[in-house]
């Protein structure tokens, strides 16, 4: 979003109402990454030798729930929690708990590699999660296993999607499109989506990638995954609701599956951005396409009030960048941005 574009100057962010930053984009979303540390190691993700946060570093649950109702103050209404993967964290489930009862928080789910839900799902809804999206990049093992750096995961995962659904949570699947590597699935994917009804988000390669291999070459628009799906099946797109990452497709058949494509390279969705970000270091990041990021946590350690927190968060985020467009134009080269594994998508 070009600069013409800012409702008013830097400087003059509101003291109340809701979190707004100076293009006149609200927060509603909330993405919590409640660790960076993960038992998988995706090409496009994890640095080969990551160095984890040390644990007094991140953010304990009580610190992460009082970030949560202070941005509930200001009108979000909705938490995603990630990771890293979100269920190597001991005891996540309390944090459902403890997010769920935030007042204003109508929804709380999860982005999860799934290897851990077939034990977790049943007690992750008993506390009030409201759906979970399952990474799955391929539907051959092997490949599976090549892109996520694991062995004899495939069927793990296959099992905790299968136990999500039994438990009764909302379930996606997402799949991160890569050129010559798992871009000759697409119809497979599409046929699950079709056949079982699921919903299935195409995501393109984002260069947030740990080992810096994105390139431009590798990354299969939402477009071409469209096109391709069209040859086999009759697509009908649907309004785009606002604020959502994803063009939403039924099948115009009697299939009740749907497909989405998060189209965050080829046609940014920042206009009608209405998300926000807090990492497991503390930081809240308003736009995941910029370097800034701010730190909450010395605030909560130090003793500040909720009100001086509030101020804090509204004062950064008023200076969201507009997004992708603009990312682009800069010399920061985005490869260059932080992991994926630290911001949680
Ligand atoms: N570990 C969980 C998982 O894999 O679902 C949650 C964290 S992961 C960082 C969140 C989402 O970001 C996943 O759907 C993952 O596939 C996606 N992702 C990771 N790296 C990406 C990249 N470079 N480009 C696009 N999506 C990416
Ligand atoms: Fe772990 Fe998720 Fe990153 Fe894969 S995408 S390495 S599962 S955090």
């Amino acid at each position: 979003m070009p600069d013409v574009y800012r409702k008013s100057s830097e400087h003059a962010y509101p003291t109340e109402g809701s979190l707004v930053d100076s293009f006149g984009r609200k927060a509603a979303k909330l993405r919590i990454s409640v660790t960076d540390r993960c038992n998988f190691r995706c090409d496009f993700c994890m640095p080969t030798h990551p160095i984890w946060l040390d644990h007094k570093e991140v953010l304990t649950f009580e610190e992460i729930t009082r970030v949560a109702s202070i941005l509930a103050s200001m009108g979000i209404n909705t938490i995603r929690l990630s990771g890293g993967e979100p269920l190597v964290r001991k005891d996540i489930e309390k944090l459902v708990i403890m997010l769920t009862k935030v007042k204003g928080i109508e929804s709380v789910s999860m982005t999860s590699n799934g290897a851990l839900l077939k034990e977790k799902a049943a007690i992750l809804k008993e506390n009030g999660l409201k759906g979970v999206t399952v990474s799955l990049h391929s539907l051959k093992p092997e490949l599976y296993h090549t892109i996520t750096g694991t062995k004899n995961m495939f069927e793990r995962v296959l099992a905790g999607i299968e136990e999500s659904k039994k438990a009764g949570l909302k379930l996606k699947i997402n799949c991160v499109v890569t050129r010559g590597c798992n871009d000759n699935e697409i119809l497979d994917f599409a046929k699950l989506a079709h056949d079982s009804n699921a919903i299935v988000r195409f995501i393109e390669y984002m260069p947030f990638d740990g080992t810096k291999i994105w390139d431009v070459e590798r990354v299969v628009s939402g477009r071409e995954i469209i096109q391709k799906i069209q040859t086999a099946y009759d697509l009908l797109e649907l309004p785009k609701e606002y604020g959502s990452t994803s063009k939403v497709y039924k099948f115009k058949d009697s299939s009740k599956g749907e497909i989405g494509t998060i189209t965050s390279m080829t046609e940014p969705f920042c206009g009608d951005c209405d998300r926000i970000r807090l990492k497991a270091d503390g930081k809240i990041v308003p736009c995941m396409f910029s370097l800034d990021e701010y730190d909450v946590k010395s605030l909560l350690r130090e003793g500040a009030s909720d009100s001086e927190i509030a101020r804090s968060i509204r004062k950064n985020f008023w200076s969201k960048s507009p997004g992708v467009e603009t990312m682009m134009k800069t010399n920061v080269q985005m490869i260059h941005i932080r992991p994926m594994h630290t911001i949680g998508g």
